[in-house]
This record gives structure tokens, C-alpha cells and sequence, in this order.
């Protein structure tokens, strides 16, 4: 299927080079990447595919720039930043449609994303105003203490696909009002939204080496001249645990700081006093929102027993009356999962869930015909060894299981590695307060369906990651602690 005019005017103006120390240009060897969109699974445009020494090129660009950068006065790191803010929403139709072509979610989503991303950036450029330090007494009264904060130095960024733009935002954000530099690695399935913003940063008036960026097909192959560089201070990755595990152990080597943004697997409970249509309305943008993929997603429902039966009845009606196709066109409400062995492992979730025992209340099949789409499905009656229970779908699958006490609601959401988020429903304030303290999560949404917010800490606690982005302690991610022992 050709892509239309519109489609085609904002791919072709869309940067497709590595950006090095300020310029724009191809990979080492000449060679380009295949950017498919998955509503069609035709490729819409080639980008550069970088190699391990247009890494290192980056990582010395970023080097080079750090000093300076550093040195700029925390008002103009600010004033880019509020300019950049700003520059995204007036750019938001061309930015939502190039996202949408990449990543497939309908550009009403793709739009909500930049909304957010582009928060990251208002957010820190006040943040830029604000690193602080303190000067105080010491116990003895003999001596004093200076504590500084300074730029922890430069960074490298690798972010996933299915939030191109806002999981790049959160790290920049804060490296860039901190006074760090940086070298970001897109995921290789969605480069385009990433290199279009680091060209509007550029346009705002980021000097260049601040930000640099590499896309390449091997992503292991570009990383590791990074991660190995001394002069790396911070790795700063958002993704999967497996991939997180492994970048982990590479750090170690030279003892990076490292934020990792990992896996999850959200439980979504609603307990017997809950407000049925409230939850219904929670899970549907807990479970649909980013079509299902995203780390935030519900993973899973627990239900109390005695309102089981009315939620699944609900949620298949309103999960069941969703619009899936293209996200290019308007109306369209469930876009293309990204590719197809995402497509095909949400497949095997469900069949192993039908296979053990479950009901499929709605859905349950990808679509025939071009692309990725999988039909919104409810899951009932889900028995404890189902692998969905344990394992991220990462699709529009809203499997749903009964609990009959408090107590078997909290060991069912905390059997897992992960703890990334859980959504609470319930309109008891003790019961609340006792689950969000007994939950073992580094975020909850209680009685509401999203947390996202760029002014809150975002991460998550067990094997969801280390670290967490955005509100007051997002900053401090980026700057190191010195401390001056003053005689007087
Ligand atoms: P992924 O496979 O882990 O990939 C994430 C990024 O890591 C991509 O840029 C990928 O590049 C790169 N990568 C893969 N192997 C690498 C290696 N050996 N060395 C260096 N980089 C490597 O994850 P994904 O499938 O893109 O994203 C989905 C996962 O991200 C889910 O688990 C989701 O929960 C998690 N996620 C977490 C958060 C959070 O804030 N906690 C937010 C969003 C997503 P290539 O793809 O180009 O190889």
C-alpha cells in the first residue's frame, strides 16, 4: 500500500543520518537500516546503520562537548529546554504522524505521547533552576560542610520502540538540564521520531556534540565501544529485563552508574467495593493504551469473586467495540502491534491460556490480511499455572482472574519478579492504604488507570529496574555529590 502525501511529505523530510558532534551523516560503511511500517509490513524508508566506530566518534563528540556544556549557564540549558517544550506541540501533527508510520499506534496516541514526552522537557527546564547543594555546621562545631552537586558527565541513552519519542525525553530531559552530554541509541525498529527530535533540538539551538545520536542494526555491536569507553559516567537504558541484565553486567566493568528502566507485569485488582464502571474505565487505558504495549500495561486483572463475571461482561463489550486498524486513519483506535513475532508470541499467551482452561470472552486471533493487528481479547476464568499470569504480553489481551480475600489479592500481584506498577479499585481509604503499603511496586495508580507524569518518579523496584525519571528525583540521576570538608 503507497503512503499518501501526507504520509510520504513528512517521511521524506524526516532526518535519516547519524548525528555526530553537530553534523548529519551517513554510517561508516554506507550502509542503511529498513524502517517497516507494521500496519502494512512495507518498508517506508531507509536510515543510517551505524557502526562500532560511528560510535566511538559519538561517545568522543559527546567528550568533547562536556566541559562546555557543563559550563553553560543553567538559564540558556533552561531556555532550550522551554523552547524544545514548545516546539513539540507546535510540531506535534508531522511528529504524530512519523511516529504513527514507524510504530503503527493511531496518531491520537502518537499525539498523547508527544504531549507527554515534550512534559519532560517543561519539567527539567525548571529542574535546570534548581540543582542546589548545602553549607552547614558539622557535629563538632569545629569544621563545616559544602555539599556541590555537579554534572555526573556524559551519558549513553538506548530506548525502546514503543514509546519513541517520551522514553528518550526522560532521559534527555534531565541529562540536558544537569549539564551532561549524551550519546542516544533508538531502538532499530522506530529511529525516525528520535532523530526527528534531536533535529529540533538542534533547532532550538543545542550546540553541537551535546547530543548525538547512533542508529544502527546492531545495537550490541555499537553499544559495546560505549559501555567500554572510561570516559562513559552513566548508562541509562529503558527496555527489557533480559537485555537490562546484560548491560548490567557490562557496567560493571568500569563501574557506570547506571537507571534502568525494565520489564513489568501489572496487576490491576479491584476489590468487592470497587465502582464496577470506574475500573472499567481505568482498564481501559491501563490495559489499551500503546495498544497493549506498553511496561505500564495491565498484565493482568484480579477480580473480587463476586464481580468477576460483570467486569469481564463490560470490559469484552468495550475492549470488543474498539476500532483496530491502520493508525493513520482517523477513527481507528487499535493500531498494529510492532512486528510479527510480537504478534505471534500474544498469539501463544492466549492458546496456552485457552489450552489450560480459560474462556475467551472476546478477540483471541490476529487479523488476516496485511500487518500485525491482533483483535482485542478478554480472557476469563484464568488459572493459576497460565503463562499470561507470569509473562509479559505486551498486547491487547486483558486476561482475568478471582481472588475471594484481601490477602490472596496481594500474594497473587506480588508473585513475580518484576514491579514495575499495580492498579488498585477500591472505595475502602483503610483498604487502600493497607494494599498500596503491602504491594511490592515502585508505582500504584489507586483508583486510576494511569500514573505517567513527568513531574513523579517514574521506576519500578525488584527485576522492573534501578532508578527512577522524572519529578524531583529525576534530576539527581544526572549529578554527582561532592563533598568539602572546610577547616575554619
Ligand atoms: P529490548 O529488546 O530490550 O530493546 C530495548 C533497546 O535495547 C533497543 O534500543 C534495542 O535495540 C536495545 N538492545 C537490545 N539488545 C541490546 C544489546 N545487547 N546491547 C545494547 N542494546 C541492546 O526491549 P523492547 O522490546 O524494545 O521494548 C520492550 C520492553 O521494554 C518491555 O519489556 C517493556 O516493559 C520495557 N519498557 C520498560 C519501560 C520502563 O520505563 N520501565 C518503558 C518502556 C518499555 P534494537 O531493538 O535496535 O536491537
Amino acid at each position: 500500500m503507497a503512503l499518501n502525501a501526507d504520509e510520504q511529505k513528512v517521511i521524506d523530510e524526516a532526518p535519516n543520518q547519524l548525528l555526530i558532534g553537530g553534523e548529519w551523516r551517513d554510517a561508516s560503511g554506507g550502509g542503511t537500516l529498513a524502517i517497516e511500517d507494521p500496519a502494512t509490513g512495507e518498508t517506508v524508508c531507509e536510515v543510517a546503520d551505524g557502526t562500532p566506530e560511528d560510535a566511538q566518534a559519538a561517545m568522543g563528540a559527546a567528550c568533547d562537548a562536556q566541559a562546555d556544556w557543563a559550563a553553560t549557564p543553567p538559564n540558556t540549558r533552561s531556555e532550550i529546554l522551554h523552547d524544545a517544550f514548545k516546539a513539540i506541540g507546535e510540531k506535534a501533527d508531522d511528529l504524530a504522524l512519523l511516529m504513527t508510520l514507524e510504530m503503527g499506534k493511531s496518531v491520537a496516541e502518537s499525539k498523547a505521547e508527544l504531549t507527554y514526552a515534550s512534559e519532560f522537557f517543561r519539567w527539567f527546564a525548571g529542574e535546570a533552576l534548581r540543582i542546589d547543594g548545602y553549607y552547614k555546621n558539622a557535629g563538632n562545631g569545629a569544621s563545616r560542610v559544602l555539599v556541590m552537586r555537579q554534572p555526573i558527565g556524559p551519558c549513553y541513552f538506548i530506548t525502546p520502540w514503543n514509546f519513541p519519542n517520551a522514553m528518550g525525553t526522560r532521559k534527555i530531559g534531565p541529562a540536558l538540564a544537569a549539564g551532561c552530554t549524551m550519546v542516544v541509541k533508538p531502538a532499530q525498529q522506530t529511529p525516525l521520531s528520535m532523530l526527528a527530535l534531536a533535529k529540533l533540538l538542534e533547532e532550538c539551538g543545542l550546540p553541537g556534540g551535546v547530543l548525538n545520536v547512533i542508529t544502527s542494526k546492531k545495537s550490541g555491536d555499537v553499544s559495546e565501544p560505549i559501555i567500554g569507553d572510561p570516559r562513559l559516567r552513566k548508562l541509562s537504558f529503558t527496555g527489557s529485563t533480559e537485555v537490562g541484565r546484560k548491560l548490567i553486567a557490562q557496567a560493571a566493568d568500569n563501574v557506570l552508574k547506571v537507571s534502568m528502566e525494565l520489564g513489568g507485569n501489572a496487576p490491576f485488582l479491584v476489590f468487592g467495593d470497587a465502582d464496577v464502571d470506574d475500573a472499567i474505565e481505568g482498564a481501559m487505558i491501563a490495559k489499551m493504551r500503546n495498544i497493549g504495549e506498553a511496561c505500564t500495561s495491565a498484565n493482568r486483572f484480579h477480580v473480587h469473586e463476586s464481580l468477576a463475571d460483570e467486569f469481564a461482561e463490560k470490559l469484552a463489550k468495550k475492549m470488543g467495540a474498539m476500532k483496530v486498524g491502520r493508525g493513520t486513519e482517523e477513527g481507528n483506535e487499535v493500531g498494529p502491534l510492532i512486528d510479527g513475532a510480537q504478534r505471534d508470541k500474544v498469539k501463544e499467551l492466549v492458546d496456552d491460556a485457552v489450552e489450560k482452561g480459560a474462556t475467551c470472552v472476546t478477540g483471541g486471533s490476529p487479523l488476516e490480511g496485511e500487518g500485525y493487528f491482533f483483535e482485542p481479547t478478554v480472557l476469563s476464568g484464568i488459572p493459576d499455572d497460565a503463562r499470561v499470569l507470569s509473562e509479559e504480553i505486551f498486547g491487547p489481551v486483558a486476561p482475568i482472574a478471582t481472588f475471594s480475600s484481601d490477602e490472596e489479592a496481594i500474594e497473587a500481584a506480588n508473585k513475580t519478579e518484576y514491579g514495575l506498577v499495580s492498579y488498585v479499585y477500591t472505595s475502602d481509604l483503610k483498604r487502600a492504604l493497607r494494599v498500596c503499603e503491602a504491594l511490592e511496586t515502585g508505582m500504584i495508580g489507586l483508583n486510576q488507570g494511569m500514573v505517567s507524569n513527568a513531574g513523579a518518579p517514574f521506576g519500578g523496584v525488584k527485576q522492573s529496574g534501578i532508578g527512577r525519571e522524572g519529578g524531583n528525583e529525576g534530576i539527581h540521576e544526572y549529578l554527582e555529590t561532592k563533598y568539602v570538608a572546610i577547616n575554619l
